[in-house]
């Protein structure tokens, strides 16, 4: 089978050091087998997105050799995708309405039995969240290695659909990793423990698996995850040499001799791509 991966930001602030990571090391998994790299805007929150972000990162992209294979996904044109899986969620009765407020759920604490006991609003939408059972999902992640996770101590009856009628990203992202027939997703380690409910939401949907690879986080001075929202220094586009660089050796791969730009550095990166010098650990990242 043809190996397929993808990069899929979020728009909620620019490309940074902890992004560029992720693009880099799923581009060159994807090189090394000699498959496909995807891009994937999860554009499906609009109170969290970051005007202008979106754009910004796909311009972003191309700046430091990294251009995808096929055109760009956007989540914010799949609603339909997404509608039918939710409704496929209900007929096998998977989920049931929460009328729950912030402040209910914060007193009774997350819901783990099934249902929701506060009384249905009429004049109000509800949140849908999943009947999760109580078992173990388990999984071989390719860097960190077995996985096992209790779903419903873990992750509870977890939101599908919010209030606003927003889906969540757990739906949209196993959703769209089988449309675009994706064979291994390689992502922040932030992520591993949201991978148990994926799998869990392929199976019911009747989708594939694909592989896991979750790459270490770089870690700001203070130990704290990079992340676009908490205004992480984004990487510069105009000069990509340094970052790519320093995305190279956060994930442990040996220098390569000066190279003229971007896409030179990271082709002869691919060549000379060794999984097994990706680090396990979070890295710390002061620059
Ligand atoms: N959109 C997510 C993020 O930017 C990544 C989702 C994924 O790779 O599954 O953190």
């Amino acid at each position: 089978m043809e190996y397929r991966g993808r990069f899929a930001p979020s728009p909620t602030g620019l490309l940074h050091f902890g992004s560029l990571v992720a693009a880099v090391g799923s581009w060159l998994r994807a090189r090394q087998a000699g498959g496909r790299w995807l891009l994937r805007m999860e554009d499906i929150d609009p109170p969290r997105e970051v005007p202008g972000s979106a754009a910004a990162i796909l311009a972003a992209l191309p700046a430091f050799g990294l251009v995808a294979d096929e055109p760009v996904l956007l989540q914010s044109e799949r609603r339909a995708a997404y509608d039918a899986a939710f409704a496929r969620l209900r007929e096998i009765d998977a989920v049931f309405p929460c009328w729950c407020s912030r402040s209910e759920l914060a007193a009774a604490g997350p819901h783990r039995d099934g249902r929701c006991t506060s009384r249905p609003d009429p004049g109000r939408e509800p949140a849908w969240r999943l009947r999760t059972p109580d078992i173990d999902v388990a999984f071989d992640d390719a860097l960190q290695g077995p996985q096992r996770q209790n779903l419903r101590e873990a992750a509870g009856d977890f939101v599908i659909r919010r209030v606003e009628g927003l889906y969540s990203y757990q739906l949209a992202c196993v959703v769209d990793d089988a449309h675009q027939g994706i064979t291994e997703v390689v992502r922040g380690s932030d992520l591993l423990d949201s991978t148990p409910r994926q799998i869990h939401l392929q199976r019911l949907l009747g989708l594939p698996t694909p592989r896991y690879l979750h790459l270490p986080l770089a870690l700001d001075a203070q130990g704290r995850k990079l992340s676009k929202s908490s205004q992480a220094v984004p990487v510069d586009p105009a000069d990509p040499l340094p970052a790519l660089r320093r995305a190279l050796e956060f994930l442990g791969q040996p220098p390569t001799a000066e190279a003229g730009d971007a896409p030179t550095l990271l082709a002869s990166a691919s060549r000379r791509f060794d999984p097994t010098r990706l680090p396990h650990r979070n890295g710390c990242f002061a620059g």
